[in-house]
């Protein structure tokens, strides 16, 4: 059966990650989150206390330590820096105040879009991210950009960390996202920003099970052309 490539992009906590998911078990298709290797790639940065003015040597650590992903016994994804398991880690705050800095290095791109097209190499793949149908895949036979208001955004990411006990202040929350957003949308290299190909949805009020419906409708078209 024909298989294609699905591209799922947009600002922090847009509900990307979630819905990329349930499409690519539907699908069975492999999901890739690229985000993930951003803040993979962030914590190796941190750790050995690099900045920004660090670029060689944040490279080599890249060389040196495989980012890599792997799947725990309930089916939760898993994401490895060389051996070592960093899936909660990268999801820790400093981790994601730092995480635009590393982002924005071109060498630090390079070298994650060049694992992340070799990835999707393997056939269908749902891959969410902010320069996918920019950039990792331009050729996607389907784009979607995915929206909704910082508010929204932030109550979702609030709630969620209150499920899993992190304390939040929800107005320090809504300003990061912001800041995040303004950041990964105004550097050099690869912007946050909609391929022109691409549909953008707004998911204010929309839930997900709405939003997987809708793209999954999209793939239907597409299968059946
Ligand atoms: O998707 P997530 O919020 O986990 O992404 C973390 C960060 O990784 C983003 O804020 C952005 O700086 C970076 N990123 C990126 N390009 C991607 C995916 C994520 O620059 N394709």
């Amino acid at each position: 059966m024909k298989q294609i490539q699905i591209a799922i992009d947009g600002p922090a906590s847009s509900g990307k990650s979630t819905v990329a998911k349930i499409i690519a078990k539907d699908l069975n298709y492999t999901y890739l989150d690229t985000g993930a290797m951003y803040r993979a790639a962030t914590y190796l940065a941190l750790q050995h206390q690099l900045t920004a003015a660090d670029v060689s040597e944040i490279i080599k650590l890249l060389d040196d330590y495989s980012i890599s992903f792997g799947r725990s016994e309930d089916g939760q994804q898993l994401v490895f820096v060389g051996d070592v398991d960093v899936s909660h880690p990268i999801r820790d705050n400093e981790v994601t105040n730092n995480v635009s800095w590393v982002s924005a290095i071109p060498e630090v791109r390079e070298k994650l879009v060049a694992l992340q097209q070799q990835i999707a190499k393997q056939g269908g793949i749902v891959m969410d991210g902010r320069d996918i149908g920019t950039v990792v895949l331009p050729e996607a036979e389907l784009k979607i950009f995915l929206i909704a208001s910082v508010e929204e955004r932030a109550q979702r990411r609030y709630k969620e960390n209150l499920e899993k006990g992190i304390p939040t202040d929800f107005e320090i929350l809504k300003q990061e996202i912001a800041d995040r957003d303004y950041k990964d949308s105004h550097r050099t290299v690869s912007p946050l920003r909609p391929a022109e190909d691409s549909i953008i949805f707004d998911t204010t009020g929309v839930g997900i099970l709405d939003v997987v419906a809708f793209i999954e409708d999209k793939v239907k078209k597409i299968l059946d052309k």
